[in-house]
């Protein structure tokens, strides 16, 4: 599969699990954590799937296309792994991470953080939706609502 066909199949992932948790959350209290602005795309269409939810956005720096930058209130900038830290016990309805590289190496580095960092921020019952796998015993993995390989893009609820 080329590295195109590869993007759209994992965008397509991504976008069929946000659709289809977007109600559930819509239905929780909690605050949404977007893990990764990048260029804001995940970002705005959170915010137009979940209106008057706070979505509270974190990344090193701001490099988002002008229409999908969070008020200043609600970005954190740094290194997630220390930022989201402050968050932990938070009780998010949602915690979306699209912060994989495409590098093996640099992804099992995530892997030791991630995961762990996820579940200490949602609230039982919440999601985590993640462009990596997120191995945790808190976080059962659901089957994705897509048609796309279950490889693609992850979903997970927190037991
Ligand atoms: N979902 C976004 C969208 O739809 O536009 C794309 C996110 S982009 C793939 C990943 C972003 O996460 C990048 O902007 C990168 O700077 C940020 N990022 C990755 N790892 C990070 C880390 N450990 N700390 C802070 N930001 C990180």
């Amino acid at each position: 599969m080329s590295r195109l066909d590869n993007f759209i199949s994992r965008m397509t992932a991504q976008r069929d699990i946000l659709n289809q948790i977007c109600p559930e959350v819509a239905k929780m209290e909690g605050l949404v954590l977007e893990l990764g602005l990048g260029n804001g795309r995940t970002f705005h269409h959170l915010r137009e799937r979940l209106p008057g939810r706070r979505i509270v956005v974190f990344d090193r720096e701001v490099g988002a296309h002008a229409s999908s930058i969070p008020e200043a209130e609600n970005l954190v900038l740094g290194e997630i792994r220390e930022t989201a830290r402050k968050f932990i016990g938070i009780d998010a309805a949602l915690v979306h991470a699209d912060i994989g590289t495409g590098y093996d190496d640099r992804d099992a580095v995530t892997a030791t953080w991630l995961p762990d960092l996820i579940a200490r921020l949602l609230r039982v019952g919440g999601f985590a939706v993640s462009g990596t796998p997120l191995d945790h015993p808190l976080l059962q993995r659901l089957p994705p609502p897509t048609s796309e390989p279950a490889d693609r893009y992850f979903l997970c609820r927190r037991v």
